[in-house]
């Protein structure tokens, strides 16, 4: 089977679920390729939760204007105490967190490993809502897993929705991620370890460690919502994104120890946690 084919689009309507990383690019390019310009029927999608770095920003904007697609941006929004949605631009987005703010003020804790609902709430339910508003009803939506991350392929819980993960079945993986944008003429310059949210708790010790020393002021909005969470949660590790350590006590631990915590391999955790969508 030609490769082309496993990026034809299905029949009716279709969420192309656009992260703001290399992999889901990849994937809209390979479904332009294969179909050429889209459909109505067929929107691209980037949720975004305010935590995302400048250089994620800037790659989604970019892909919108080089590859001449449109990709709606939407945010989690919230009026007369209703949880909605808003469509925003590259110039109006969220860049202080205030979505991600706005969900631990309703949920009164943080999401951490064991509830991860910032990945829904942040990201799939603000493009449903959207979808929804334009009158859809059921749809497919193309996620960017990749062949060597085939463990995340997982059915819809929604049964509006049925998942298409075209680079899966293609058997794409992250060396033909790299291959492909090693020859655009652009790419996500975003540091290594910062794509997606910038403080994900997903992310290993030694990238949050790394964030803590190299942008403090990103670190400590991390170190701020958990302080506001002590005020709101009942639960025990409610005020916290990891239960092993605050915020705050890993940024104080970066500055005491200083740089030689980096370079030993073995002394930070570089494990992480798994992916967000
Ligand atoms: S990137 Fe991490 S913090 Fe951000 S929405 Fe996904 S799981 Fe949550």
């Amino acid at each position: 089977m030609n490769i082309l084919n496993q990026f034809t689009l299905p029949k009716g309507n279709v969420q192309i679920s656009l992260s703001g990383g290399r992999t889901s690019g990849l994937m809209l390019h390979k479904i332009l390729e294969a179909n050429g310009d889209l459909p109505d029927r067929v929107k691209v999608a980037f949720a975004n939760t305010g935590r995302e770095m400048p250089e994620t920003l800037n790659f989604v904007q970019e892909i919108a204007s080089r590859w001449s697609v449109k990709i709606t941006w939407v945010e989690d929004a919230e009026r007369g105490g209703k949880v909605l949605f808003d469509v925003v631009s590259h110039n109006s987005a969220s860049r202080n967190g205030e979505p991600f703010k706005r969900l631990i003020q309703r949920k009164k804790a943080c999401p951490d490993q064991s509830k991860r609902f910032c990945t829904e709430h942040l990201k799939i339910l603000p493009a449903r809502r959207y979808l929804i508003d334009l009158g859809w009803k059921q749809w497919t939506n193309a996620i960017g897993i990749r062949a060597d991350e085939s463990h995340r392929v997982k059915p819809s819980p929604d049964k509006r929705v049925d998942r298409w993960f075209p680079l899966n079945d293609a058997g794409i993986t992250k060396n033909d991620v790299l291959d492909f944008w090693k020859k655009q003429p652009f790419d996500l310059i975003v540091p290594a370890g910062l794509g997606n949210c910038d403080g994900c708790f997903l992310k290993s010790e030694a990238t949050l460690s790394a964030l803590a020393r190299d942008y403090p002021d990103r670190h400590n909005w991390w170190v701020e919502i958990e302080t506001l969470a002590t005020r709101l949660t009942k639960s025990p590790n409610g005020a916290r994104f990891r239960s092993q350590y605050t915020r705050k006590e890993l940024g104080d631990f970066v500055e005491k120890q200083g740089d030689w915590i980096f370079d030993d391999q073995e002394y930070l955790c570089q494990k992480d946690g798994g992916e967000c969508t």
